[in-house]
Order: C-alpha cells, then sequence, then structure tokens
C-alpha cells in the first residue's frame, strides 16, 4: 500500500502500559476499557484485543451495536453496554452475552420482554447527580424493587449497579462527596431488596486516578488508558503516555513574498518572505477549524504554525526561513516527546478537550498499529 497522506500511528506498548498503570491506582477493583466511539477514535478492534492482553476483564461500551461488533471480531469476555433508546435490539445484545443497562423500570420491562433463550445479565444505572441517564429518587427504588422482583421469578441476573461522576476531574469539587454518598446509599438500597451480589462502579478515569474512595469493584477507564489526562490542570503521579501520533507529508512547498495572504479568507498574512508547507488533512479527517491561525504541528522536529484557516482537506503552516521540501514529515499531534504538540495542546488551540480532538479524527486518516500486536 502507497503511504497514506494522513495517518493515526497508535502505540499499543503505550496504550498496554497506561492499562498496568491504572490497575496498579485501583489494585483492589476490577478494569473495565472503555473502547466506545471506536476507542476515542483509535480503532475499537484492535484496542479491545490489546486491553484484553493487558488483563483488562471487563470492557465498556455505550451502544448495543459496538457490543455486537466486539463480539462478531471475537471478543466473549465481559462486556457492559449502556445506552440504548427505544426499540434497541436487546435480544441480538442478551443473546450475545452482553450485558445491557437498565436506567428505569421502562427499560428493564423492555429488556425483559427481548425475546431470548438466556437469561438476561443486567446492571442497573442510578443517576447520583450527573443528571444524564440513570434513575433518580423515586424512580431508582421502583427500578430496584421490579429488578428485584425480576431475579427472584429467575427472569433476570442483576449482576451491577453503577453511576458516573460529573466532576471527578476536579477532585476538590464538592459534588464528588455528594454523588459518592448517594451512590452509597443507592446500593445500599439494593442490598436491602436482595441484590446483593452486584458488581458496585462509579469511577471515571480521573476517579480512579484520584479517587480510591470512589473505586468499589471496578474501575471503568477510558481517556486515561489512551494516554490523555481526563483534565491537563490535573495532577497525579501515575505516567500515561499518549498512544496516537497524528502525522503526514507535506504535499507541497513554496516561498511566497512578504504580504501574501493564505487561505480561505485571508485571515493570515505573511509578516516577511517566508516558506509555506502544505498539510493534506483537514476538517473532514477531524482537524478543527477553531485550530485556525493557532495550533502548531513539527515539520523536521521544529515547531511550525498553521497560517490561515484549516480546510476541508488540508492547511498550510508557516514553516520561516527553514529549509523544507515537498515529502518532509509532518507530526500535528503525538505523545509530545520529540517536541511535537499533544492532543490536549490542540484541544487548547481549539477550544476544546482532547477527547474531541482524538475521537473525532476521521476521514482519510489511516490507522497504523505499532507495538506487540
Ligand atoms: C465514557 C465513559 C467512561 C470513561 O470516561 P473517561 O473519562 O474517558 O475515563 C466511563 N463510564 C461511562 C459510563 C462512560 O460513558
Amino acid at each position: 500500500m502507497a503511504t497514506p497522506q494522513a495517518e493515526a500511528v497508535i502505540d499499543l506498548d503505550a496504550f498496554r502500559a497506561n492499562l498496568s498503570a491504572l490497575a496498579a491506582c485501583a489494585p483492589g477493583a476490577a478494569l473495565m476499557t472503555v473502547v466506545k466511539a471506536d476507542a476515542y477514535g483509535h480503532g475499537m478492534i484492535p484496542m479491545a484485543r490489546a486491553a484484553r492482553d493487558a488483563g483488562s476483564s471487563w470492557l465498556g461500551v455505550a451502544t448495543i451495536d459496538e457490543a455486537l461488533r466486539l463480539r462478531a471480531a471475537g471478543d466473549t469476555g465481559n462486556l457492559l453496554c449502556w445506552l440504548a433508546s427505544p426499540g434497541a435490539d436487546f435480544a441480538a445484545a442478551v443473546g450475545a452475552g452482553v450485558e445491557v443497562t437498565a436506567s428505569s423500570a421502562e427499560q428493564l420491562t423492555e429488556i425483559l420482554a427481548a425475546p431470548v433463550e438466556v437469561r438476561p445479565r443486567i446492571q442497573l444505572k442510578v443517576d447520583t447527580g450527573l443528571s444524564r441517564n440513570g434513575a433518580l429518587g423515586d424512580k431508582w427504588s421502583e427500578l430496584v424493587a421490579a429488578a428485584a422482583t425480576a431475579q427472584r421469578a429467575a427472569g433476570a441476573e442483576i449482576t451491577g449497579v453503577w453511576s458516573h461522576f460529573a466532576c471527578a476531574d476536579e477532585p476538590d469539587h464538592p459534588a464528588n462527596d455528594a454523588q459518592e454518598a448517594v451512590f452509597d446509599e443507592a446500593v445500599a438500597e439494593a442490598h436491602a431488596a436482595g441484590l446483593e451480589s452486584v458488581l458496585r462502579h462509579l469511577s471515571n478515569s480521573a476517579a480512579t486516578l484520584a479517587r480510591p474512595s470512589a473505586h468499589y469493584d471496578l474501575v471503568r477507564v477510558g481517556i486515561a488508558a489512551y494516554g490523555i489526562r481526563p483534565d491537563p490542570g490535573m495532577t497525579y503521579s501515575t505516567v500515561l503516555t499518549p498512544a496516537m501520533t497524528l502525522r503526514g507529508r507535506l504535499a507541497s512547498v513554496k516561498r511566497v513574498k512578504a504580504g501574501t495572504s493564505v487561505s480561505y479568507g485571508h485571515t493570515w498574512t505573511a509578516e516577511r518572505d517566508t516558506t509555506l508547507g502544505l498539510v493534506p488533512m483537514g476538517y473532514a479527517e477531524g482537524i478543527a477549524v477553531s485550530a485556525s491561525n493557532r495550533a502548531e504541528v513539527t515539520v523536521g522536529g521544529e515547531r511550525a504554525r498553521v497560517a490561515g484557516r484549516i480546510c476541508m482537506d488540508q492547511f498550510v503552516v508557516d514553516l520561516g526561513d527553514r529549509t523544507a521540501e515537498r515529502g518532509d514529515g509532518v507530526t500535528v499531534f503525538g505523545p509530545g516527546t520529540s517536541g511535537e504538540p499533544t492532543a490536549e495542546d490542540w484541544a487548547i488551540a481549539s477550544g476544546t478537550i482532547a477527547y474531541e480532538v482524538v475521537t473525532r479524527l476521521g476521514g482519510r486518516v489511516a490507522r497504523t498499529y505499532r507495538g506487540n500486536t
């Protein structure tokens, strides 16, 4: 195959090392690696395999469709999904041995009605303060009562009780203590109803790194597994290495005169004679237009700033007076160990979070994998 114009190189060794480090943060808990959204843009199937190799006893995804794709690829381990609209194919999920989440008594009824021979394995989601999915207050009591009834009638096996933090990336935020307290009450209610053997889980990456009291029986790690800090302002001792490097090669290089304006809208003008390099990727690949004139890349190990507006297929960088040639390598972001920007740097330059920078990568980006596959 010809060299791709835009390539995301994924370092599986770095990913596995991150998972080991995260497992060491929560020694008493099982590890669930979250591989939803195509493993945050890293490629779901290879990352799932690498996560299993690294000892991840659970995988987590948002949708049934994602879970079924893992099964189709041969994954047979513990697997939980948690986001389903009415009419979702619970029969397919249950039939494939996927654990599904009930966020309300209505959703539990829908799961129990799925036409399937095997007994569904169901986890219950409580809303402890994120106000997103999950049963809240009286609705939690209703869900627990219905789930206990179903389990007694041998119509279901209730395997877990879980929730999700709103502010775990701000360890001192009072919402964290409050959510944990609500979670403890919700678990006590499930126990009292006869659901004693449930797995309890509440922690995302940030809580895994910074909040041991919230580790319970299992931790769900997403962004940190890919080597990205949940919040660049957070400090902790765990070493994480970004697994993804986005790179390409200059498609053209040209010398221009002072006063030359660049790209749509002419939002950038050369202050002096300079050299421009053309990077063959754009917002179709997930490079944010909002990083125009702000973000940097490296060419030949040296930083160069985006000049002018990022386009659909391409953007221009200002190379100054350095010698560069068509075909020279460009690193858009990577682990930062060779002077290149990181996904966090691109997040800051484009006014978003690093989660979005890696997850939205797409279009014509080819993914290749390094390390033991
Ligand atoms: C995405 C997600 C996670 C992982 O969150 P990170 O901040 O990436 O670690 C964990 N649990 C649930 C329910 C999620 O939706």
